[in-house]
């Protein structure tokens, strides 16, 4: 008797099971709710492409970009890179090289226009040689910046110069996967969905975002 006592209050600490684990999930979704994104590919998006860049010398704005972005981050949207970067895999540069790059081209963009990037994913495999799953098209750099910035995806865009950041895009189930004619842009014109919006450049892509967002929020006030 004694016994069947004794087992009652584990059963009474059973209702610890909502106790940290169903109040935390509660807490986070009431103070965070998730934040639209405008995804970017990196060369011949944000900036020239050169062929597997890697040294801060030789990087140049496309442009217009940095106002661009700043005008992004002012609607509210988070701005993530996801970049391929196979010259890794190539041996041509290291994650590290990648890395230093990516927080110079930070430096840059925070003195021109006052702004900071959210993240930089960046695939490092070759596509032959040791196929990933993470390489654009593959949505999964994407779905894993959406889950550690807590991104809405279907109320986000990703603006890049070949189908494979068109695919990725639309993968991951963004509102908007927008080309830009920019770097490959025109190459890869005819290899993009029929519908694919196209845009000289990204401050273009950049304006339709934008406007789009600004007729959306008329929509649901009117
Ligand atoms: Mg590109
Ligand atoms: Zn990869």
């Amino acid at each position: 008797m004694a016994q069947k006592s004794d087992p009652q209050p584990p059963s009474l600490a059973g209702s610890r099971d909502p106790k940290s684990g169903n109040l935390k999930t509660a807490a986070k979704s009431a103070c965070c709710p998730l934040k639209k994104a405008v995804f970017l590919d990196r060369d011949g998006t944000i900036n020239h492409d050169v062929g597997y860049l890697s040294q801060w010398e030789n990087f140049r704005w496309i442009d217009g970009v940095p106002d661009a972005l700043a005008q992004l981050k002012k609607a509210g949207f988070a701005l993530v890179v996801i970049t391929n970067q196979s010259g890794v895999a190539r041996g041509y540069y290291t994650s590290q090289e990648v890395q230093t790059l990516h927080r110079k081209i930070d430096t840059d963009l925070l003195q021109r226009a006052e702004i900071k990037l959210d993240g930089w994913y960046y695939c490092t495999h070759h596509p032959d040689l040791a196929p990933c799953s993470c390489r654009k098209p593959s949505p999964e750099l994407l779905l894993k910046a959406a889950k550690d910035l807590g991104l809405a995806l279907s109320a986000s865009f990703m603006i890049g110069d070949k189908s494979l950041d068109i695919m990725a895009g639309l993968n991951a189930g963004v509102q908007g996967s927008l080309l830009v004619l920019t770097g490959y842009g025109q190459g890869d014109q005819s290899k993009v969905p029929p519908g694919t919006p196209v845009f000289p450049d990204l401050p273009a892509a950049a304006a339709f975002i934008l406007n789009k967002t600004i007729d959306l929020s008329a929509a649901i006030t009117g």
